[in-house]
């Protein structure tokens, strides 16, 4: 791993462990004003650059925007949205990310009136714990903890997906 993959890497997983940290001695529960409070703090202390500390609460802030979205579209758990045991992610990995997306959960409004937007991942940027899928070719990725998105195994597909409720319907089908 090359050193500005590296560094992004370490950039997202540090936030997480940031804004854990904050939340949890928080005065207020507005788990997104953290997530501005860690970008600050990571530029402030030069760990990355604006625009990149910027992508990487974009990042984040994606993720836990899809899990919590999936769980309240479909009353799973958040299990389901990663389709794999969750035993298979490192405990305080999985208790920081859970509570992240249970904040996340309890501030979206109205979610029933919103379509679940059609967000894509691609090579070169960073996922939290979760499963994406090639858009070209279908191939399954099951990531365990925070992980520098490579292009598609199997085709070289650049982009990437979670599944949605919808898509989920028509497998079993
Ligand atoms: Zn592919």
């Amino acid at each position: 791993m090359n050193d500005d993959k590296a560094k992004l890497l370490s950039g997202y997983q540090r936030m997480m462990t940031r804004v854990k940290d904050m939340w949890t001695h928080a005065t207020h529960d507005d788990l997104h004003q953290y997530i501005d409070a860690a970008t600050e703090k990571a530029v402030e202390l030069e760990e990355l650059s604006r625009e990149e500390a910027e992508k990487i609460s974009d990042y984040l802030r994606r993720d836990l925007n899809d899990a919590a979205e999936f769980i309240a579209n479909t009353e799973q758990s958040l299990g389901d949205w990663m389709r794999f045991d969750l035993e298979l992610i490192e405990a305080r990995l999985l208790d920081t990310f859970s509570i992240m997306v249970d904040q996340t959960h309890a501030s979206l409004d109205n979610l029933a009136e919103q379509a679940r937007l059609a967000v894509e991942w691609q090579s070169g940027e960073i996922t939290g714990p979760g499963t994406l899928y090639c858009e070209s070719c279908g191939q399954e990725f099951n990531f365990h903890r925070p992980s520098y998105i490579l292009p598609c195994a199997n085709c070289g597909g650049v982009l990437f997906k979670r599944y949605t409720p919808d898509e989920e319907k028509t497998i079993e089908s």
